[in-house]
C-alpha cells in the first residue's frame, strides 16, 4: 500500500562502470547517481526538498553506497596490479644481481610467468630490463637502482600495498628475495632492491631483515 505522503529521493543517473561492490562481494556494474529528495503523495513527487549526497547503486544487489567504494579496485584489476608488481619485483632483483648468472635468469622467468605472463621468456624479460634501465640515462638513485626501474618500482607497488594484507605483502617480497638467491648469497645491490621494494610495500625494516635472512635458511 502506498502511504498517502512520504519522502524518497529521485535518483539521476550520472555514470555507469565496474566495481567491488561491498554488498555483494565481487566485481559488478554500477551506476553512480545523485538525486534530490522529494515529498510525495501517493508515491508522486511533488515537492522538491534538499539534494542527497551522491552514491553508487550495485546493479545487482541494488545495494547503494558511498562513491568512496569506487576506490577498492575490482578483482579484475587487482589481480592486473599484482601480476604487475610481482613483475617488476623479479626486473628489479636481475638487474640488482645482474643478468651473468644462468640461475638467476631462470628464477626471474619463472616468477615473471607465475604471475601470469606466461610466454614471457627470457628474450623479453632481458628487452624489458635493458628498456627499463635504460630510462633515466645513467641516472641511478640512492640505492643503485637505475632511475627508470626505481620510478617503475614506486608506480606499481605504492597503489597495491594499501590492498593487500601483511601476508600479501611479505610474499611479494619473498619472491624478490627467492631471486636474489638463485645465484648464492645477497649481494649489497640485491639488499638495496629488496629494502627499496619493502619499503614501497611498506613493511617495517626491521620485518624486512627477519624475513629476508629467513628466506637464506628456507631457499625456494
Ligand atoms: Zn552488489
Amino acid at each position: 500500500m502506498t502511504r498517502l505522503w512520504g519522502v524518497r529521493p529521485r535518483w539521476r543517473t550520472d555514470v555507469l562502470g565496474d566495481f567491488f561492490c561491498p554488498g555483494c562481494g565481487g566485481d559488478r556494474n554500477y551506476r553512480r547517481q545523485h538525486g534530490r529528495r522529494w515529498l510525495r503523495l501517493l508515491g508522486t513527487p511533488v515537492v522538491p526538498l534538499g539534494p542527497v549526497i551522491g552514491s553508487v547503486q550495485c546493479t545487482s544487489c541494488h545495494g547503494r553506497y558511498g562513491v568512496e567504494s569506487l576506490e577498492q579496485p575490482t578483482c579484475v584489476r587487482l589481480g592486473a596490479m599484482l601480476r604487475d608488481a610481482q613483475y617488476t619485483i623479479a626486473l628489479a632483483l636481475l638487474a640488482a644481481g645482474g643478468t651473468a648468472h644462468r640461475a638467476a635468469r631462470e628464477a626471474a622467468c619463472t616468477a615473471v610467468r607465475e604471475a601470469g605472463f606466461e610466454d614471457c621468456g627470457e628474450a623479453q624479460v632481458l628487452a624489458a630490463l635493458a628498456a627499463l634501465s635504460g630510462l633515466g640515462g645513467e641516472l641511478h638513485d640512492a640505492h643503485g637502482m637505475s632511475g627508470g626501474l626505481a620510478v617503475e618500482l614506486h608506480a606499481v607497488l605504492e597503489p597495491l600495498t594499501p590492498h593487500l594484507a601483511h601476508q600479501g605483502r611479505e610474499r611479494l617480497l619473498l619472491q624478490g628475495a627467492a631471486i636474489a638467491l638463485a645465484d648464492g648469497r645477497y649481494l649489497p645491490q640485491e639488499r638495496e632492491a629488496l629494502a627499496a621494494v619493502g619499503r614501497c610495500l611498506d613493511l617495517p625494516q626491521p620485518r624486512v631483515g627477519a624475513l629476508l635472512e629467513a628466506a637464506t635458511r628456507a631457499p625456494y
